[in-house]
């Protein structure tokens, strides 16, 4: 007798959540021996030893309760000014911040605050894919903008043609930068374009700000000092701090918006663990200078990197941010992006991952973490050199 008929029916939510491409192609190549990964947004970095220490304090301080849902005073004090002083980022009073489980949390508890079933969410495509089924759960709509040729940039008259386009009523827009996959950043005068537009159609703008700290050419702006009455940002300690275990995320707002968002967080995280919380807290106080040496590392490969994929025929912009590089495969390869990945994890024993897993206008292209090692690194380059040598010869 099967489970099927002791158990009610999975919910067609969750049985019709858009499948995770970039899981798949993980799944894919997980078992190749000798494998070098340079699929993952995971900062090869250890925790900064003051973050440690606090924590361990904090361990043997017994502090092993219930935290406060919304996030101890303490972290959320720290919050504040951290984000003050960095960003400009215009909120003064703890209740303008939630704590949660990273930064994906808050993208679920943000979609599920601000949309309605059936409501819009304009999502600029190539995109993180981790937001696709929460846009599902939230029963929201996509309403996608193709920033392909746009250089990858969402620009006023995207936004404008996305929106007349909609068959959807727009309640949001999505915006990420840096962004994942692209490592594109915006500058003053785009992002004051944009505000206008979003402030004129009174779209909800969820900024997903989490690789902030890592952009190498401008200093990151907010779109909160700009369009605050409008704007949710979310940040966390993943990839400034290379915290990415220990699930540190902020959501910011106005009082009216995180308070609602405060019920959903509730109900999926309660409260981040305190031991962690106190930790966190010291990360943005007494080790606020940690991201600073990881930054010049990237951006050193970077600097690398680049011109060493261009002299193998890929084609690329230089990223501005993050720690991605998006570029299209040489075009005497002949194939597309999904061919050309699976070929290279298996033949050249280098995983990177498919352009189609972030959008299907992005087929020809590939994304290369460099959030690895320097050594891990070249030996990759190496091997795609071979790789491609090889190719060109048969
Ligand atoms: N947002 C973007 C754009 C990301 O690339 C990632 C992780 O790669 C996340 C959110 C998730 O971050 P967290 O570890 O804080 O949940």
């Amino acid at each position: 007798m099967s489970n099927a008929e002791f158990v009610q029916p999975l919910s067609d939510t969750v049985m019709n959540m858009t499948e995770d491409k970039l899981t798949d192609f993980q799944k894919l190549v997980s078992g190749i021996p000798d494998l070098i990964r340079l699929t993952f947004g995971e900062p090869g970095f250890n925790v900064d030893q003051r973050i440690k220490d606090r924590m361990i304090q904090s361990i043997n301080e017994n502090n092993s309760h219930y935290a406060i849902s919304q996030g101890e005073p303490e972290l959320r004090q720290a919050a504040l000014d951290y984000f003050k002083e960095k960003y400009d980022l215009p909120y003064t009073d703890i209740d303008n911040v939630i704590v949660t489980q990273g930064v994906s949390e808050g993208i679920n508890a943000v979609f599920m605050t601000l949309l309605n079933p059936g409501d819009g969410l304009i999502m600029p495509e190539p995109v993180y894919s981790a937001y696709y089924p929460a846009l599902d759960l939230a029963h929201g709509k996509l309403v996608s903008i193709n920033t392909r040729p746009d250089d990858f940039k969402v620009t006023p008259e995207s936004v404008e043609t996305a929106i007349a386009n909609a068959d959807v009523p727009v309640k949001a827009i999505l915006l990420n930068y840096p962004n994942n996959p692209t490592g594109v950043t915006y500058s003053l005068e785009e992002l004051e374009a944009l505000a206008a537009v979003f402030k004129k159609h009174k779209l909800w703008v969820i900024s997903d700000e989490i690789y902030s700290e890592l952009t190498y050419d401008q200093a990151h702006i907010s779109l909160a000092t700009l369009i605050p009455e409008q704007t949710i940002v979310l940040n966390g300690l993943s990839k400034s701090h290379a915290m990415t275990g220990y699930r540190i995320g902020f959501i910011f707002g106005e009082k009216t918006l995180i308070e609602e968002a405060q019920k959903v967080h509730e109900t999926l995280t309660f409260a981040l663990p305190k031991v962690i919380q106190d930790g966190a807290a010291t990360a943005l106080t007494d080790a606020k200078d940690a991201p600073n040496e990881m930054k010049a590392i990237y951006k050193r490969r970077r600097d690398w990197l680049v011109p060493e994929l261009e002299k193998m025929g890929f084609i690329l912009d230089k990223p501005t941010g993050a720690f991605y590089i998006f570029a299209k495969i040489p075009l005497d390869m002949g194939d597309d992006g999904y061919a050309f990945a699976k070929n290279l994890a298996f033949n050249g024993k280098v995983a990177v991952i498919p352009g189609e897993s972030f959008s299907s206008a992005t087929k020809d292209y590939i994304r290369i973490s460099y959030a690895a090692s320097d050594e891990t690194l070249h030996t990759a380059i190496e091997r795609m050199q071979a790789y491609l040598t090889t190719r060109r010869n048969e």
